[in-house]
């Protein structure tokens, strides 16, 4: 396993996800490939392997391919927060009322989605509903959470509620915050054992899933598509294409739309339980409010704490990684000071797929299918739009979602090479200085 050095890691760290401690990507089947299929799908994470279970149940034959192994991408590296989110509601308003209101619904709907595939395949991933909690970094971005909530409650029922600061400390042992949001209806889960589970489901319902299949050269041909796989030419009758933060090379369409982002997260090694109940009393998933983001959340045994936030290189050489980690935990120590002395067991990366309206999109390209652009937050609205966007493929109405009816739109400084994120970053990162003035 690579090792990763610095005084404050401990021996035996590692820079590969803490998920794969429990659920490492496996390289799946060696079959020979086909030359013909009825439906291929490029990309194994949660978008690839939710849309494979519904054209599979539905009797289409279907194969997956993965660069690397199913849930190698974001899907087994993510921070493992399950919720419908909440700035997109701000961000929606920019298609007006109508629009904002059937986003949120969505992502209500997606957060059931994910619970009800996790109960209806038996998926063991340590889905808890435990809640979340954004804490506020002003008394101003405090009282801006309220007004938040009011104007959610027009639209639709919503249980979120305020924590003063005065009672902070029953969600988390930090006086960093000026009080915050509790969503009660979050949760967590086991990013890594989810993945595995939905391709052994997938597996199970007929899909055939290859690893290191990585696609390339894809057009129409003959009222269907070919592509190149392990130097072999496939034909299939329907493609979707479900790489999202990895797609720059796959399509010249997606290259100029989804931005590559990375984050990173850190784990601490064990920490003793007095500590955990005295930081994170209630195990729920976290969040400060700046724009340059931070999350963060117990391990699901509740053991040690799991923390992530933005990275700028996304290299994979042992002295940027020790850079990014040395920053995300400058991070975590704002939070929790007392964690000086504590060392870090992993550092690991992954990239998000951003797009220039902050919203997910599904979208026909070339006559092919694509859903990505979650914008960070695509442990619930990947699965749910890989499920929506495999209905539309068998042209079934319940493949609708408002996510179709967004405009997929680039700019014109945009050729896949994201230049502009350390101007981005540093002008939000100034922001958030200014907000705490
Ligand atoms: C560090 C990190 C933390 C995150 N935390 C959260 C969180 O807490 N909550 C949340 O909701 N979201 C979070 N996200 C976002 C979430 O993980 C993603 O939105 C989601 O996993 C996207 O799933 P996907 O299936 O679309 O893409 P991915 O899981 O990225 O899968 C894409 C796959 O495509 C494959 N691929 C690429 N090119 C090709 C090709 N040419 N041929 C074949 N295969 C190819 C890749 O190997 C990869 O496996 C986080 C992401 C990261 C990186």
């Amino acid at each position: 396993m690579p090792r990763i050095h610095a005084p404050f890691f401990s021996e035996n760290a590692v820079d590969t996800p803490y998920w794969w401690e429990a659920a490492k990507p496996q390289a799946s089947n060696t079959d020979e490939l086909p030359a013909h299929i009825e439906v291929a799908i490029v990309g194994g994470g949660f978008t690839g392997l939710n849309a494979a279970l519904v054209l599979a149940k539905a009797g289409k034959q279907v194969c997956v391919f993965d660069a690397e192994a199913p849930g190698w991408g974001a899907s087994s590296r993510n921070g493992g927060l399950l919720g419908p989110g909440w700035a997109f509601f701000d961000t929606g308003m920019a298609y007006g009322p109508d629009v904002a209101r059937r986003l949120v619904q969505e992502s209500f709907l997606s957060l059931q989605h994910v619970k009800d595939v996790v109960a209806r395949e038996q998926i063991d991933c340590d889905l808890k509903v435990v809640g979340y909690f954004r804490g506020a970094m002003t008394p101003r971005i405090y009282d801006k959470l309220g007004r938040d909530i009011e104007r959610l409650r027009q639209a639709m029922p919503c249980d979120a509620y305020l924590v003063s600061r005065a009672e902070q400390h029953q969600e988390i042992g930090t006086d960093l915050y000026h009080g915050g949001i509790v969503m009660p209806g979050y949760a967590g889960i086991h990013p890594g054992k989810y993945v595995q589970g939905l391709a052994s489901a997938a597996t199970r319902a007929g899909v055939r899933i290859f690893s290191n299949a990585r696609v390339s050269d894809l057009h129409a041909k003959s009222g269907g598509f070919t592509f190149r796989v392990r130097e072999r030419e496939v034909a299939a009758g329907q493609v979707l294409l479900a790489t999202n933060g990895y797609s720059a090379a796959l399509h010249p369409y997606l290259k100029r739309r989804i931005i590559p982002v990375g984050s990173g997260i850190i784990a601490t090694e064990p920490l003793a339980p007095a500590v955990m109940d005295r930081l994170m009393p209630k195990r729920r998933m976290l969040a400060g409010s700046q724009r340059v983001v931070t999350y963060y959340r117990p391990s699901p045994d509740g053991t040690r704490i799991l923390f992530g936030g933005r990275v700028l290189d996304m290299s994979n050489r042992e002295k940027v990684a020790v850079a990014n980690a040395k920053y995300i935990r400058s991070l975590l120590l704002k939070v929790f000071p007392e964690l000086e002395n504590t060392k870090l067991s992993h550092y690991w990366h992954g990239q998000l797929g951003f797009t220039f309206d902050h919203l997910a999109h599904t979208a026909r390209i070339d006559g092919m299918f694509f859903s990505g652009g979650y914008n960070g937050t695509g442990v619930a609205r990947a699965s749910w739009l890989g499920h929506k966007i495999a209905h539309q493929m068998l042209g079934s109405d319940l493949g609708k979602t408002v996510y179709s009816d967004l405009k997929f739109e680039t700019r014109p400084y945009f050729h896949g090479k994201p230049w502009f994120l350390p101007l981005a970053v540093g002008f939000y990162g100034m922001l958030d200085k200014w907000d705490q003035r």
